[in-house]
């Protein structure tokens, strides 16, 4: 095998999917939903297998009606035209889009900077393209009382840390926002100190936003590409899969200016070449629909309620937490957990440290699966992430009441 790809570990999401299913825990693992995928969706999909041009090849850039509805989605949100033919581009999942941005655009040893706790797929999106991370941790607003309800706001960059991270080799900012798994939105004033940094330097900022559409009331989500002075420097990445609920279809895209989409557009042509169509089409059509029906206020709504069930369990059972003000995740704190003496742990739980062994102790005693946070840290900070683990609630009621049974006994 690579060098490339020797030093990976399992990846986490396998690991805690396993063990969900041998200790029949309630999985709040990993962020999928288990109710049905809108049915104006499902619709869709079904009329697009059936017409046949759609069971083929598009373009590199996608077919052409998905890029059109995402021009007339995104453009008001932007507050200026997205060109359908030159400022998006479809890819095979948020995943692949950033995956294939950074090898249109690192070179051997090329520097991105991502902030922790980050998505562990960055990591290796990184390296895979020659690429070096640079860390670059939130730090807790040391004002905040860390044993109550933390607002997901008191996660902040620390502006002189960011900038002493940078150095001649630096490309991109990796930004997330509203940001997994800690679950803050950035403001516009923090996106605005960040834009400048990477002003001053010129840097690419790719914006990771897959959770756009799943902001809480009062917080908005601001876009840096639609500030002004960051536009033509922002890659923004969105996704299907955290519009609609249906991250099975792997459907994501990336939206920016012309020349800052080439490089990744050349990428992706060569990684994927295109993405499956009849799937785009249905994405289309979801769009139209969607702009008009209200689905999104609705889905929104849907998720404020289950973000209520979770924090309230999670409060009931006596547990600090982060409480976020968007995407569909929670961190909660477990340093008040005790694993009784004599726990045992099987090698590969035990050989990736405490906070792995708090979520197997989870899965098998208490039987809620729950995510470490030290997958989303480098070992360097490791340390930060021991008292966290994520939980999600894109899950239906009848698993989130019985998580906030179990969750009482914990402490
Ligand atoms: N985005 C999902 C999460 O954070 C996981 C994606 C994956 O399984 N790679 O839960």
């Amino acid at each position: 095998q690579s060098d490339r790809v020797a030093h990976f570990t399992q990846d986490v999401w396998s690991l805690f999917t396993r063990l969900t299913l041998e200790n029949n825990a309630v999985n709040l693992g990993q962020g999928f939903m288990n109710f049905p995928a809108p049915e104006f969706i499902k619709q869709a999909a079904a009329v697009t297998v059936n017409d046949d041009p759609c069971n083929q090849y598009s373009v590199p850039k996608g077919r052409l009606r998905l890029r059109q509805a995402l021009s007339a989605t995104y453009s008001p949100l932007f507050g200026r035209t997205l060109d359908p033919e030159n400022e998006v581009v479809v890819t095979a999942g948020a995943n692949e889009g950033i995956f294939a941005t950074l090898a249109g655009y690192l070179d051997q040893g090329s520097e991105v900077i991502i902030f922790e706790p980050y998505f562990d797929q960055y990591l290796p999106n990184i390296t895979m393209n020659g690429g070096v991370p640079v860390y670059c941790p939130l730090r807790i607003d040391s004002h905040v009382d860390r044993n109550g309800v933390v607002p997901s706001s008191a996660w902040r960059v620390d502006l002189d840390e960011l900038r002493s991270k940078i150095t001649p080799r630096t490309k991109i900012i990796l930004l997330n926002t509203p940001h997994n798994p800690v679950g803050k939105v950035f403001s516009e004033q923090e996106l605005r100190d960040i834009g400048r940094i990477a002003k001053e330097n010129n840097l690419l900022i790719i914006s990771d936003e897959v959770y756009d559409r799943l902001v809480f009331k009062p917080d908005v989500h601001t876009r840096i590409g639609a500030l002004n002075e960051f536009w033509d420097r922002t890659i923004t990445v969105g996704s299907a899969g955290k519009t609609f609920g249906i991250t099975g279809w792997r459907i994501g895209w990336l939206m920016g200016p012309q020349q800052l989409l080439a490089p990744a557009l050349a990428a992706h042509t060569r990684i994927v070449f295109c993405v499956n169509s009849p799937l785009q089409e249905a994405v289309a059509i979801g769009f139209e629909e969607a702009d008009k029906n209200g689905f999104y206020e609705r889905q929104v709504a849907e998720y404020e309620r289950r973000r209520e069930k979770l924090t309230r369990a999670i409060k009931q059972a006596g547990l600090p937490y982060t409480a976020p003000a968007g995407s569909y995740f929670v961190l909660v704190d477990t340093s008040k957990i005790r694993i009784p003496a004599g726990f045992k742990f099987p090698p590969e739980i035990a050989s990736r440290g405490a906070n792995f062994e708090m979520c197997y102790f989870l899965c098998k005693e208490i039987g809620v699966t729950a995510i470490p946070v030290s997958e989303f840290y480098s070992p360097e900070n490791a340390e930060l992430a021991r008292d966290f683990v994520r939980l999600a609630f894109c899950k239906t009621d009848d698993l989130l009441d019985e998580a906030a049974r179990r969750l009482q006994k914990v402490t």
